[in-house]
């Protein structure tokens, strides 16, 4: 079979998903490891489809994209992903983006910068690359998530992983600049409800108690009067409520219009 035909047979088993076609793409690039112009180049090789139709198969029962290439692209960097880790998802780049402004603005060199429930460590780790002088911990605490926050963070010698809870790991930081965080912040009730591919990703990154907002009630006591600026990504309705429990803040839309962002400065707070 040529990668083409095997392409074509890809989609049509991947239907009636919208991204069909771009799903069958990406795993066509991934299984013959061909970038997007020599996929187009090469359409007429003949190849052993077997192991493509399998990675296709997985897709159309549901399994996330992210998790079946391995590997997904945040604020420009890759990052192993795969079951027991939220994906990245391009609405959390603007937590990293606002992170960068603020720490940019701080003057000293030595940063220290903590992501709370890291996961993959899309977060911190894209603010460990920009900021190289910045030492920035990572906070985790599960245990199937470590060895993806492991993997990601070896890239990054200003990056260092903590297998630890967040209230915990509290009492080894006395005082930092920047907390950012996307904590888990779907209401308990709701999580069952979430679109087929959430449900493949793990609860305890997802489940922000019975109205979503535990997490945030934690930051608040625990990680603002340790910090000069905590920004944490939120759900859709939540920001007011955040603000509420930071004692003040501002709050960041998606390009839906979603308050996303919230960020609390202490001198505001
Ligand atoms: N953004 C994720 C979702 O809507 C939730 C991530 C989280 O709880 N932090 O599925």
């Amino acid at each position: 079979m040529t990668i083409r035909q095997a392409i074509t047979k890809a989609q049509t088993n991947l239907q009636p998903s919208n991204d069909a076609r771009f799903d069958a793409l990406l795993l066509a690039e991934h299984t013959f490891k061909l970038d997007k112009t020599q996929l187009h180049l090469q359409a007429n090789m003949l190849v052993d489809p077997t192991h493509y139709f399998n990675l296709v198969a997985r897709r159309a029962a549901g399994e996330p994209l992210q998790y079946i290439l391995g590997s997904w692209e945040f604020y420009g960097l890759p990052f192993a992903v795969g079951l027991g880790v939220l994906i990245p998802r391009p609405e959390t780049e603007m937590l990293v983006e606002l992170a960068l402004r603020n720490a940019q603005c701080m003057l000293n060199a030595e940063l220290t910068i903590v992501d709370l429930c890291a996961g993959s460590g899309c977060i911190g780790l894209s603010i460990a690359h920009h900021l190289p002088h910045a030492q920035v911990h990572l906070v985790e605490l599960s245990d199937a998530a470590l060895p993806y926050l492991k993997q990601n963070a070896a890239r990054y010698p200003n990056a260092t992983v903590h297998h630890d809870d967040i209230f915990n790991y509290a009492s080894s930081i006395a005082h930092c600049a920047l907390v950012v965080s996307n904590p888990p912040y779907i209401a308990t009730h709701e999580l069952a409800s979430l679109q087929a591919e959430v449900q493949h990703e793990p609860a305890m990154a997802l489940d922000g108690g019975a109205d979503g907002l535990d997490f945030y009630r934690k930051l608040a006591e625990i990680w603002l009067p340790r910090c000069d600026v905590l920004a944490v990504e939120c759900g859709d309705g939540q920001a007011e409520d955040i603000v509420q429990l930071f004692g003040g803040g501002e709050i960041l839309q998606d390009f839906n219009g979603i308050g996303r962002v919230v960020v609390a400065k202490r001198e505001q707070v």
